[in-house]
């Protein structure tokens, strides 16, 4: 046969291909991944897939990266499928200490019409303190990678275990950068999902939180590795693609050699120039129609490409809920702005709204927020989340926790600010309300006794608990309470503005909390995110007539494991002709004073503002 042919008298060392005199079909290209196909297919018995065996061989083979298609992916080519790895495994200890600093990822994805598997070739850039050879580990599961090359060589690799591990050749002396490429094709078992969205309608959505990104590209899937991304996606015509960054270009018909022969292909190219952690790195296909939502952050978003500095609010959504999405993403220019003007400027290059099959509620990709496909087709009103989601574009996305156990640095912030819309809105009352609602579903939970910086945890997804986000919102609520508005807003900011594109952990936030506070908080963050637990309080008071004098006793009555708080507590008399306020710190597990009250009192009430986190076991009276 032609095949035949056309490879006959050549060996498998690729370079010595004569392609001269077959038909023009059969591009060296075409030979590369013909090859590859008949081997995975077992058409060629003498080869057995074992690519170290194979690539090592005497010969450098060196072939030049931009002429290679995507790995074909017909259903007829049999997939080699390496086994699933646990979604959300906390790594092994070490894992990440590797000298590797990726600069840039180029994923590159061919989504087929049948859209029940994916092809790719992902170029990862990246930066090294130690020149010459070395060998690189890469997350990567599920997919089965097909070639691995570095400046044209192709590099023998294992791929076992959720790891992709290769050596690269480097140039002794040379500090630099590297380049690698990766080829891969298969179903992902999870962290892009491709399956029919409530409408029935074929899309693909990455959901890549904590590290899930591993499971369609190859990546170096921890949140202090940040990095720039471009996208390419070959999809079926009737789609769109959004992802992070800004568009480039509106899509263009796919070369069909870049798509492994599917012909009738669009690409679409994005790019996002602010460095992300790869759990915010994601593409969105489906057919969806886009409507805009304002602008919002002018004059304030460094990185906007538009003439008037603004962003584009928009949003994608499926075309039978835009009637739904509408209302729900009316407001998001509107919060942009109030979070502009409480942290800073806006990190990102536009803001899309995305209908997808996230597995959360609504997951903050950077510039491209995801929402639950369900809850905006079902009218929910979510402009809790909407708004939740946003201020995650400062913090968790802009200002990422440098490791997962610092979680509540991302999620504690979202739900705090979260609910300052509403303070612009429907003032006070209705923020205290949410704090309210934070603390009972923080006491209500089983994760009291665990710190909110757990080292303990034994799957990743086990973070996202009420520590996380309602006891982390609660211990800016209280520090707020501590250090008075003014230092807080300002070490909020400061925050900002000194680790946004950057990393952190709970004690960068400390840092500058004291900076601003001018005074050592070590004692809070200790007693709240270090240690478990919360007061349990219960107060005895009594009355001395003589002396218009209360004397009150609060005994903390929480576990002896649990830390022993110190908290400025209000004590709120009620009298006859009103009522009257006591501040004092409460600390020690017995704590007696004596407080002067202008009439005897009829009852007493702890915190009536609601600053602080505490169950009031009882209060006894006279
Ligand atoms: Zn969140």
């Amino acid at each position: 046969m032609p095949v035949s042919r056309c490879l006959g008298g050549s060996s498998y060392v690729l370079p010595t291909m004569k392609t001269k005199n077959c038909p023009r079909f059969w591009s060296r290209t075409a030979f590369v991944w013909l090859f590859l196909s008949m081997a995975l297919a077992g058409c060629i018995e003498s080869f057995s897939f074992n690519p170290l065996s194979w690539f090592r061989g005497p010969v450098p083979i060196v072939i030049p990266w931009d002429s290679i298609s995507p790995p074909p992916i017909t259903a007829e080519v049999e997939l080699l499928d390496p086994l699933p790895i646990e979604i959300g495994r906390v790594p092994e200890p070490g894992r990440y200490e590797q000298d590797l600093d990726v600069i840039h990822y180029d994923v590159e994805l061919v989504i087929p019409p049948t859209n029940d598997r994916i092809s790719s070739r992902t170029t990862i850039r990246y930066l090294r303190d130690r020149a010459g050879p070395h060998s690189l580990t890469l997350d990567f599961s599920g997919l089965s990678t097909e070639l691995v090359t570095a400046e044209g060589r192709v590099l023998p690799f294992v791929q076992e275990g959720g790891l992709l591990r290769f050596d690269t050749p480097g140039r002794p002396g040379v500090f630099d950068t590297v380049q690698v490429e990766i080829m891969a094709r298969g179903v992902p078992d999870d962290g892009l999902i491709l399956r029919d969205n409530v409408h029935g309608a074929p899309t693909a959505f990455a959901d890549n939180w904590p590290n899930r990104a591993r499971y369609w590209f190859p990546s170096n899937d921890h949140p202090s590795d940040k990095a720039t991304a471009t996208f390419t996606v070959h999809v079926p015509g009737e789609r769109r693609v959004v992802a992070n960054g800004v568009q480039l270009g509106p899509p263009v018909p796919a070369d069909s050699q870049r798509t492994g022969g599917v012909e009738g292909l669009l690409t679409w190219r994005w790019e996002n120039r602010v460095p992300i952690p790869t759990y915010l790195m994601v593409v969105g296909v489906g057919e969806m129609e886009v409507a805009g939502n304002g602008l919002a952050a002018c004059g304030q978003s460094p990185e906007s490409s538009r003439g008037d500095g603004c962003i584009e609010v928009t949003s994608w959504v499926f075309p039978p809920d835009t009637a739904l999405a509408r209302e729900a993403f009316s407001r998001a220019a509107e919060m942009v702005d109030l979070y502009v003007d409480l942290f800073g400027p806006y990190p990102f290059q536009k803001l899309a709204n995305v209908q997808s099959s996230t597995s959360f509620g609504g997951m903050e990709n950077a510039s491209a927020i995801f929402y639950s496909e369900e809850t905006i087709a079902s009218g929910a009103d979510i402009e809790g989340t909407v708004a939740h989601e946003i201020v995650h574009q400062w913090f968790g996305d802009s200002v990422t926790p440098a490791d997962w156990q610092h979680l509540w640095l991302s999620e504690g912030f979202a739900s705090y600010f979260g609910p300052f819309f509403w303070v612009q809105t429907q003032g006070d009352a209705a923020f205290r309300e949410r704090i309210e609602t934070l603390r009972n579903n923080y006491l209500a939970s089983n994760v009291t006794g665990r710190p909110v910086l757990d080292q303990d945890v034994t799957n990743l997804l086990q973070l996202l608990n009420e520590n996380s986000y309602e006891k982390g919102a609660l211990v800016l609520h209280m520090l707020r309470n501590v250090v008075g508005e003014r230092a807080f807003f300002n070490g909020i900011r400061r925050y900002y503005q000194r680790f946004a594109g950057g990393n952190v952990t709970t004690d960068d936030l400390q840092m500058v909390m004291e900076d601003a506070h001018g005074e050592p908080l070590d004692w809070f963050f200790r007693q709240w995110l270090h240690r478990p637990g919360y007061p349990a309080l219960r107060v005895e008071w009594s009355w001395e007539s003589e002396l218009n004098q209360a004397q009150v006793r609060v005994i903390q009555e929480q576990d002896d494991l649990w830390p022993t708080f110190r908290m400025p507590m209000e004590f709120e008399f009620l009298m006859e002709g009103g009522v009257h306020r006591v501040t004092d710190w409460v600390d020690g597990r017995e704590w007696t004073r004596d407080m002067l009250v202008p009439e005897r009192p009829t009852d007493l009430r702890l915190d009536p503002d609601g600053w602080l986190l505490f169950e009031q076991v009882g209060v006894t009276g006279p």
